[in-house]
């Protein structure tokens, strides 16, 4: 073997809470697991502020904080934590080639994929100037500052319908803006969203920009798509919720993904369409989206890496 390929039992890609617990159980097997942390080490949670359902916290953790302590935990048990982002993988011979952005090369044994999902955005430079700052891509992580005041929320799914109806239980009023006059939600999320007073839907509309300052945003100005009228509204909170991408860019070709781009695993296991490949939180799941069943699936994953190696 060439002498520049390092060589791993189990190497896993993503550093979210499905990673750090796959690397946890994979490193107390004695599987001597390489991490790959990945363009945003930590994952989503780091974005978020405070997280009040993970068990076990019983006063709620800032999400970055929680991704500290995970990532102790795998380091203690003798995880090889490398800040890095996995470029290239070829899945079509065991051992598995790996190529990271660190120049390395690596041949392994098992392959578990935590690489997660993102949210999209709008792509409007405002939005971008004021992330954090007023705009936001979760209700129920930043919803609570908002109490009380006036917020806008773009996106007709289920997530959009959920995340309004959860900021209408805390804000003043909420404006729900959609590019068509038609929910994609759930009929039961539609209806619910439909008949809670204080949301108003803006419907056939696209926000065409976030208005604020230096104390963040104080508006939303949205775009009538058919009349292509302009109209302001004024809002101390932007959220959006048109969806998420899972991170599987690398993986086309190699895995077999659904009709959404997220690596289908079979039933009630994390095993991907190439045994001793697997794949475990938002990058399989666009369901729960969680980090108590992301983290779940990340032990999965390390026991079935196990158990494919003792095999
Ligand atoms: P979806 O893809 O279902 O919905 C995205 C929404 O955003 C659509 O209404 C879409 O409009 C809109 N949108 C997309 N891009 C843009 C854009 N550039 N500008 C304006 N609007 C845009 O994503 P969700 O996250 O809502 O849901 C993902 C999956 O998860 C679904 O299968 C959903 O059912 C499921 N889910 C289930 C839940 C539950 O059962 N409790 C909770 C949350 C999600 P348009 O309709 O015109 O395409």
């Amino acid at each position: 073997m060439n002498e520049n390929i390092e060589s791993v039992r189990c190497l896993i890609i993503g550093s979210g809470p499905a990673g750090y617990t796959a690397a946890i159980y994979a490193a107390r097997a004695d599987l001597k697991p390489v991490m790959y942390q990945g363009m945003q080490p930590g994952g989503q949670l780091t974005i978020t502020t405070e997280v009040d359902n993970f068990p076990g916290y019983p006063k709620g953790i800032k999400g970055p904080e929680m991704m500290e302590e995970f990532k102790q935990q795998a380091e203690r048990f003798g995880t090889d934590i490398r800040f890095g982002v996995v470029t290239e993988v070829d899945f079509s011979q065991r051992p598995f080639m790996v190529k990271a952005d660190d120049g390395k090369t690596i041949s392994a044994e098992t392959v578990i994929i935590a690489t997660g999902a993102s949210a999209k955005w709008m792509g409007m430079e405002s939005e971008k100037k004021f992330m954090g700052m007023g705009v936001s891509g979760c209700a129920t992580c930043d919803g609570f500052f908002y109490r009380g005041q006036d917020v806008a929320i773009v996106g007709g799914g289920d997530t959009a319908a959920e995340e309004a109806t959860y900021l209408a239980k805390l804000c003043k009023k909420v404006y729900m803006v959609h590019r068509r006059n038609e929910l994609r939600a759930s009929k039961a999320m539609q209806h619910k969203v439909l008949n809670t007073s204080n949301i108003e839907m803006i419907w056939d509309s696209a926000p065409e920009e976030v208005l604020g300052d230096e104390s963040g945003v104080t508006g939303l100005r949205v775009r009538n798509v058919k009349s292509g009228e302009s109209r302001d509204l004024k809002v101390m909170g932007f959220f959006v919720a048109i969806g998420h991408k899972p991170n599987t860019e690398i993986f086309v070709g190699q895995l077999d993904l659904d009709e959404m781009s997220y690596i289908k695993t079979k039933p009630g296991t994390t095993q991907t369409s190439i045994d001793g490949v697997f794949a475990c939180g938002d990058v399989q799941d666009h369901h729960y989206r969680q980090a108590v069943t992301a983290a779940g699936t990340g032990c999965m994953a390390a026991i079935e890496a196990e158990r494919f190696l003792s095999n």
